[in-house]
């Protein structure tokens, strides 16, 4: 099956609204791509980066949203507050979230269940550290990350859901995975969610994150089962993000 690749951009927690409008400008340059590019400012600049790229086909990604959908949640954003400002996908499972935020599982899969509510398309980040890596982990701690989702929201849900697969060794380190080992790790994944469901796994986007670089992009691009990236440090740089969406053709 043909999917479309998706390459998008996390900034996390940096920019400010003079290098967010050069950063937006500067990837307004791009040319028509095959690929869907998605970028995802901190919640202040959804609304600017939205004006911004407004004519374009950029989609418009948030970093985290609340679990609850309304009420007394003191500094929390909910889904259809993102929806006000044309945001697509929503970043749920960050290694970041998990580990500093202590976003459980369980956590996860109701961030998840509340995005679906409103519309929003969850980019559900999963992925293994370094020890459980070396342990032999790797497949059982992605298999355990899904199914709590899958448990929570049903495999149907699934065609809606885009997966990145981060392992935490590669996040801002710049030691990327090999395109191998992604592709190990993506084919394991897709085998998994076909257990529940072939039609659903054939369908899944399944993104690799983790020091993703111009330079290493296009082999991971070529593995079939690597369906274009989530980029965290590369995206803050105009040239490099666009030469990564490049290489996704
Ligand atoms: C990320 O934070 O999702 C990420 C992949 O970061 P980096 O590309 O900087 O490793």
């Amino acid at each position: 099956m043909i999917r479309q690749k998706i390459v998008a951009g996390n900034w996390k927690m940096n920019g400010s609204k003079e290098s967010i409008n050069a950063l937006v400008n500067g990837l307004l340059e791009m040319k028509g791509s095959n690929s869907e590019v998605v970028i995802a400012p901190s919640f202040p600049y959804l609304s600017l980066v939205n004006e911004l790229v407004a004519a374009s086909d950029f989609s418009l990604a948030a970093q985290n949203v609340s679990g609850e959908v309304k009420g007394a949640y003191t500094g929390e954003v909910s889904a259809s507050m993102l929806g006000d400002f044309d945001v697509k996908y929503v970043l749920l499972g960050h290694s970041e979230r998990r580990t500093l935020y202590n976003e459980t599982d369980d956590v996860v899969a109701a961030k998840v269940a509340t995005a679906l509510n409103a519309e929003l398309a969850p980019i559900l980040c999963i992925g293994e550290t370094l020890e459980e890596r070396e342990a032999n982990q790797t497949f059982s701690v992605c298999e355990r990350q899904i199914q709590a989702v899958i448990s929570k929201v049903g495999i149907e849900a699934f065609a809606k859901i885009v997966i990145a697969y981060e392992p935490i060794w590669a996040i801002g380190t710049g030691l990327s995975a090999s395109a191998e080992q992604a592709q190990e790790v993506h084919q394991s994944i897709r085998a998994f969610l076909a257990k529940s469901s072939e039609v659903v796994s054939q369908k899944v986007q399944i993104l690799y994150g983790g020091s993703v670089k111009a330079s290493t992009s296009k082999a991971l691009f070529e593995m079939p089962d690597v369906d274009g990236a989530l980029v965290g440090g590369a995206s803050l740089d105009a040239k490099e993000f666009i030469a990564i969406v490049k290489a996704a053709g």
